[in-house]
């Protein structure tokens, strides 16, 4: 299998079972079937597949290890943990990974131009990367918030050379942003092309973002196989719209005796309004074009939505993900913001490696059903993003200084 092979999900309408699709209006299904005709015609071809993967090595630094955690197994006493290291790659998280396929997608269509929205900013400068790489035009929308928030990535984005435009209608962050950037590609759809941050919103994007992410799964279970000569009886990853986890679990999907858990936030508990634990609290609905488990109110509005770890505060999620929950092929779970606290903390002490408070939810869970397994099992994590972003904002919470 390669990194863009087409998997056999969805089917051709970009349905996930009931979930997924393009629930939009004419001209802009029209749109989204050009690109996922464009998509189609490219991604098996040697010339474009031979570009990425090339740069997968020599700009990301792909493969990423896996890697045995000893010191933290040993801590929660049973389990063997391991972890797929999508912290060490080029700009720090797995993001890097469906930012360069979009990226090079556009400039193989013969796009002059990559619009994109961004929440705390890793989308952007994960995007603005791959555009300044590739050569390519970056537009990146942020709202009011998030830009006063996140400044070094407002920063980093700059200095690569993208266009950040600042978002000022309602509440001023991620779902302004996406409103924004989404018209402003609406003005130029020939030249133009929008780049999704996850396996989210209208069909092709989620299939088009899994398929870029799925070399994390491809190479992880080599490397296990390799290493232990079995695979895993457990993979573990966050989700927040769910990129990082189908990239690990797309290339064990038919390993039968391979458990998946995707673990969402729990925020400050999941009987307060305070978190986005979309899979245990949502019910099927619409947003940004697509249909999936939703936090809605009774007129069908998403909700506000609170995580701790900003990459995962979505009150949707990727469509492919609400088809496996609905054939139990994989289990959704929580960790709430005190354990993604104490795991960041017990990662750092532990193993050296201070993880993404993203990824510390999925650490969080996994420590937890560790400690309830035997010696002779073993997890592997999805590692999906390192923590320097987020150390001033743990040095506060939990009063280091
Ligand atoms: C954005 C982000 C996530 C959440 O996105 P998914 O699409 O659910 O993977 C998780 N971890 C890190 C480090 C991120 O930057």
């Amino acid at each position: 299998m390669s990194t863009t092979d087409f998997l056999p999900m969805p089917d051709n309408s970009g349905f996930f079972g009931e979930y997924g699709g393009q629930q939009l209006p004419p001209e802009l299904k029209e749109i989204m079937d050009g690109i996922n005709d464009a998509y189609l015609e490219i991604k098996d071809t040697d010339a474009f597949k031979n570009e990425l993967a090339d740069l997968m090595t020599h700009f990301v630094g792909r493969p990423s290890p896996v890697y045995h955690a000893k010191n933290l197994t040993k801590k929660c006493g049973g389990a063997q943990i391991y972890l797929k290291r999508e912290d060490l790659n080029h700009t720090g998280a797995h993001k890097i990974n469906h930012c360069l396929g979009e990226a090079l997608l556009a400039k193989h269509m013969g796009k002059t131009k990559v619009l994109a929205e961004t929440g705390a900013g890793q989308h952007g400068v994960a995007l603005a990367s791959a555009c300044s790489l590739v050569g390519i035009q970056c537009e990146i929308h942020m709202g009011e918030v998030d830009i006063e928030k996140e400044h070094p990535n407002v920063i980093r984005m700059k200095i690569l050379g993208a266009d950040v435009i600042p978002v000022s209608r309602g509440t001023r962050t991620l779902k302004d942003a996406v409103d924004s950037a989404f018209e402003a590609y609406l003005q130029d759809p020939v030249n133009s092309l929008y780049a999704i941050g996850s396996v989210v919103g209208p069909h092709p994007f989620p299939m088009m973002v899994r398929d870029f992410q799925s070399i994390v799964g491809i190479e992880a279970r080599a490397q296990f196989m390799t290493m232990e000569n079995a695979l895993p009886d457990y993979l573990i990853a966050c989700v927040g719209g769910g990129s990082n986890a189908m990239g690990l679990f797309t290339a064990f999907l038919e390993d039968g005796k391979v458990q998946m858990i995707g673990v969402e936030p729990s925020g400050k508990g999941l009987d307060t309004p305070d978190h986005a634990a979309t899979m245990s609290k949502g019910s099927p609905g619409v947003i940004h074009g697509f249909s999936c488990y939703l936090l809605q109110d009774n007129e069908g509005e998403p909700l506000p939505v609170y995580s701790i770890a900003s990459g995962l505060d979505y009150p949707g999620v990727g469509p492919q993900h609400c088809y496996l929950k609905d054939i139990e092929r994989v289990q959704y779970e929580t960790a709430t913001d005190k354990e993604c606290l104490d795991a960041f903390m017990d990662l750092s002490r532990e193993e050296g490696i201070i993880p993404a408070l993203e990824s510390a939810h999925a650490v969080a869970y996994a420590m937890k059903l560790a400690a309830t397994l035997d010696k002779d099992q073993r997890i592997l994590i999805n590692l999906s993003g390192r923590g320097d972003k987020d150390i001033d904002f743990v040095a506060e919470r939990l009063n280091l200084e």
